[in-house]
């Protein structure tokens, strides 16, 4: 049985924090909305966690990515929420305010070894194994929405 308030809220952390080490001009504000009443589900939190990690790593850079833009204003900001859906079953969603995906690119990102990053900072495989994770390890879906130059946000759904 894993709570995956503790875990989102660990793997932010960890993933805001492990960037902040590498380079401490990077900022963002971090936000969280944990449903009080999650049930727990069952999981393997290791796996899980490497998907939380991932879609953190991923927002912010794309953050990051934004700012180096230097649009006047803007707050760099990754948000993540939990809540119990009426079936009974968990929902995460991690959101950020970063560059956005582009509509030609949004159809490949869950594909082996794609990445728009530059060779050294992306592998590739972060999307196409959490997808498997979630969708074949554990009954779940893994989905999508993003408007370019505004943000995106990933949803995950696990059966109760
Ligand atoms: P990697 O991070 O190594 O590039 P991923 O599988 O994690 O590989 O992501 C694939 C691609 O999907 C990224 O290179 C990027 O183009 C896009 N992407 C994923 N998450 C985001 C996001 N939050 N904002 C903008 N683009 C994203
Ligand atoms: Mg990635």
């Amino acid at each position: 049985p894993t709570d995956l308030n503790t875990l989102a809220d660990e793997y932010l952390r960890l993933a805001y924090h492990g960037l902040r080490a590498k380079d401490k001009t990077f900022n963002a504000t971090l936000d969280s909305h944990f449903d009080p009443n999650l049930p727990k589900i069952n999981a393997v939190a290791q796996d899980l966690g490497r998907v939380l990690l991932n879609l953190f790593t991923n927002a912010f850079y794309a953050v990051q990515k934004r700012k180096e833009q230097g649009e006047a204003g803007y707050a760099p900001t990754v948000t993540v929420a939990t809540r119990r859906l009426p079936d009974g079953a968990v929902e995460v969603r991690v959101r950020d305010n970063g560059t956005g995906i582009p509509d030609g690119v949004r159809q490949k990102i869950f594909q082996p070894f794609f990445t728009t990053k530059p060779t050294g900072e992306g592998t590739g495989l972060g999307l196409s194994l959490s997808y498997d994770i979630v969708t074949k390890g554990h009954g779940g879906t893994l989905e999508v929405e993003s408007v370019e130059g505004q943000g995106t946000e990933f949803s995950i759904i696990l059966p109760a």
